[in-house]
């Protein structure tokens, strides 16, 4: 299965700063060709991001709104992140849910006005701290996949899943290869129930949690991780050019 890096820059960049990365991505081609690439500038810098994108690199929305339009200050819709030049966005990153406050049903309707708006879309799950130290892990992770697919009109080429243990992103830590691997085994598993075998094989799933160009390769070589959302080392070109190389 061909793999997926997303480089997601929460609320950081300038325009000089992405026209800088957007050069060195178009120097590297066997680097970038290595595995589908999507960048998830803010908001604002999606227009340069998306025109100064080299081939193989697309752009996404790091979340948006469930109306196409309204009275909803501040928001963000399907329809503009695609006018904006975006073909991707995320529903249910954990800073959305955590900092944010979204529940399931809100990430539910972001990720089907997303996908209904014609963009591709990643899902992200994932369990705090206390929930992983409770024994929490698959009843949370298993609670935010079955919420977030349970009858969506969806094929695996729109779709892409996150995990993304809460604790790991940010901290520095992340979790094992093997356990890792082992969570992502659950989750195909559960969309097997939801969908079908031939969905649940199709669908990648990506880890996420302080991933580098030194703990890239062999989180990647697991077999049931097909690629990585990063945060941190998706800021300077030179680091996610690192992890792009380790792509198996
Ligand atoms: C993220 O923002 O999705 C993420 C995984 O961040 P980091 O790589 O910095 O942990």
């Amino acid at each position: 299965m061909r793999g997926i890096i997303g480089g997601n820059w929460k609320m950081h960049g300038d325009p000089e700063g992405t026209f800088g990365f957007m050069e060195t991505m178009e120097s590297r081609p066997s680097s970038v060709a290595r595995a589908d690439v999507v960048i998830f500038p803010p908001f604002t810098l999606i227009p340069l991001a998306a025109s100064a994108a080299p081939e193989g690199v697309e752009i996404g929305g790091q979340d948006l709104f469930w109306a196409m339009e309204g009275a909803y200050t501040g928001e963000v819709s399907a329809r503009m992140l695609l006018d904006a030049g975006a073909g991707w966005f995320l529903a249910g990153h954990s800073e959305r849910r955590h900092v944010f406050g979204e529940n399931d049903d809100l990430v539910r309707r972001k990720l089907e006005a997303g996908l209904t708006g014609g963009l591709r879309g990643i899902l992200c799950v994932g369990e705090t701290l206390g929930e992983r130290e409770a024994g929490g892990t698959e009843k949370v992770v298993r609670r935010q996949v079955e919420s977030g697919l349970r009858g969506l009109a969806a094929t695996p080429d729109v779709l892409v899943i996150a995990y993304e243990p809460v604790w790991a992103i940010g901290t520095g830590l992340n979790a094992t290869p093997d356990e890792a691997d082992r969570v992502h085994s659950l989750i195909r598993g559960w969309v097997k129930e939801l969908f079908d075998m031939e969905f649940a094989s199709a669908v990648r799933i990506q880890y996420g949690g302080s991933v580098k160009p030194s703990n890239s390769a062999e989180i990647l070589s697991m077999p049931s991780v097909d690629g990585a959302l990063v945060g941190g080392a998706s800021l300077e070109a030179g680091s996610f050019l690192g992890i792009l190389d380790t792509v198996p």
